[in-house]
């Protein structure tokens, strides 16, 4: 009766595993998307950032080389090498993608899809418009950069535009303390770029243990990133040789490049999504129940349109949760607790669980806390002045660990094992009953006293 069982608009993160899950429980499925196929993630958020941050740590390792016996020579960087191997990479990816929707027998259509009614999307492209109908309907839209009110906003950009720079430019100026912020700054600084971070609150990395965040503060400070916190940016004014900025407190600041970090919206604008009677919350998000249904019984939703923790891996889990419960017959929903993450600030952040601020509020004095300082082994060759920070926050009343966060070389690697033990709801004596991996940094997790 319908053209399609499952109607996907967005070929993000959520929507192509939606969609390829639909489909391998026996939907006939379509996807609309007006960009390319792979969303924020693989086209211009985490997977060009990570290789950038590849990039960007190069000129740190060449001088930590010298102390392992390296001579220097010629380390000369080429923007151009780096972005046209990148591109090529995010190719590469979208194309599996593509192929692997194809295996599906997903049906791919480059159009931007609008709501008619319940059961019925509009799609528009170059040539035009058509109209095709569907039993369930996905929205899966992501989220787009979001820019304060201020006057010479026009003149600044944000990570998007970063990916596609042709170059380098001499100075930039990051706005923000968030994920995207710590990452741009640490990746400019490590190219080369004379790098500004101005962030309006105390402390960066709002939501995070503090401790942490003032860590990464002051290894960027000494990295040489000039981060400004209680500080904000008034005006843009576009000079002859770049743009001045005025800041509170009369400061100013030039520099040749602006990008604003400070936050995304849910891309729910112009959908005719209110029209047929989803409710948005103020903010534009999309309203859904636990097994991302909408205000509307046959319109689902999932990723960051519905305004949950924006990262790729929620995305992919909603995803296959919506096509599991929808087409296999197997009520399923995300359990949102302790999901590890990473920030891939230089020096990186890894994170589970409940921050010490948070465990403190929900615990009170049965919080212990275990820290370990130290430098890596690494970096007392090369000379380099970093210092790592673990920590574990353990409920003494059941010896249950937490939270445990850590900042230093290989923490997002380090963390994903952590957070599996978090979730299995591993104790502090289950941590020191564990044989360290020695030497290494994660064995601090099982050898703190
Ligand atoms: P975040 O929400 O993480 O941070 C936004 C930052 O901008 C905050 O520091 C906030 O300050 C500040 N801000 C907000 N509004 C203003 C304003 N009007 N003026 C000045 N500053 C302002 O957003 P991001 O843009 O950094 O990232 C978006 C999302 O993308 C993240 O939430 C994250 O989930 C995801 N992401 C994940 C990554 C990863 O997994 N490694 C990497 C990159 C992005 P305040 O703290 O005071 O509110």
């Amino acid at each position: 009766m319908y053209d399609y069982d499952f109607f996907v608009i967005g070929a993000g993160s959520g929507g192509v595993r939606a969609s390829r899950m639909a489909a391998k429980y026996g939907a006939k499925v379509g996807l609309c998307e007006d960009y390319r196929v792979g969303g924020t993630c693989v086209i211009r958020g985490c997977v060009p950032k990570k290789l950038f941050v590849y990039a960007s740590e190069y000129s740190s390792h060449f001088k930590d080389g010298l102390g392992f016996g390296w001579s220097s020579s010629d380390h000369s960087f080429n923007w151009k090498t780096l972005k046209i191997n990148k591109d090529n990479e995010v190719n590469r990816l979208e194309e599996l993608y593509r192929k692997n929707l194809d295996n599906h027998q997903v049906e791919i259509i480059k159009a931007r899809g609008k709501l008619i009614d319940k059961h019925t999307v509009e799609l528009t492209d170059s040539r035009g418009s058509s109209i095709l109908t569907a039993s369930k309907i996905l929205i899966a839209t992501g989220s787009w950069p979001s820019y304060p009110c201020i006057p010479g906003i026009e003149y600044a950009i944000s990570s998007n535009e970063v990916f596609e720079f042709e170059e380098l430019p001499k100075r930039i100026t990051v706005v923000g303390g968030g994920y995207i912020a710590v990452e741009m700054a640490g990746i400019f600084n490590g190219l080369g770029v004379e790098t500004s971070l101005i962030y309006r609150g105390n402390e960066i990395l709002r939501g995070f243990d503090l401790e942490i965040r003032a860590k990464l503060r002051e290894e960027m400070l000494k990295k040489g990133i000039d981060v400004r916190i209680n500080e904000e940016v008034e005006k843009i004014v576009k000079t002859s040789d770049g743009y001045l900025l005025n800041l509170l407190n009369n400061n100013e600041l030039k520099t040749d490049c602006i990008v604003y970090a400070t936050g995304r919206k849910a891309n729910t604008g112009n959908m005719g999504l209110e029209e047929v009677g989803i409710k948005l919350k103020a903010n534009g998000d999309i309203y859904v129940d636990e097994y991302y249904r909408s205000t509307v019984d046959n319109i689902f939703a999932v990723g960051d349109v519905t305004g949950g923790m924006q990262l790729t891996p929620i995305a992919i889990k909603e995803g296959a949760a919506l096509a599991a419960t929808q087409f296999n017959d197997t009520p399923t929903f995300v359990n949102y607790d302790n999901i590890p993450t990473a920030i891939f600030s230089q020096p990186p952040i890894g994170t589970v669980g409940l921050s010490e601020e948070d465990a403190r509020d929900r615990y009170g004095d049965n919080i212990q806390v275990y820290k370990s300082e130290y430098k890596s082994m690494k970096f007392t060759l090369a000379g380099r002045d970093e210092r790592s920070l673990i920590k574990i926050l353990v409920d003494c009343k059941t010896d249950k660990v937490v939270g445990a966060h850590m900042i230093g070389p290989d923490s997002a690697e380090i963390i994903q094992g952590m957070g599996i033990a978090i979730k299995c709801g591993a104790t502090k004596a289950q941590f020191d009953d564990t044989v360290a991996v020695h030497p290494s940094s994660a064995e601090e997790f099982v050898l703190m006293k």
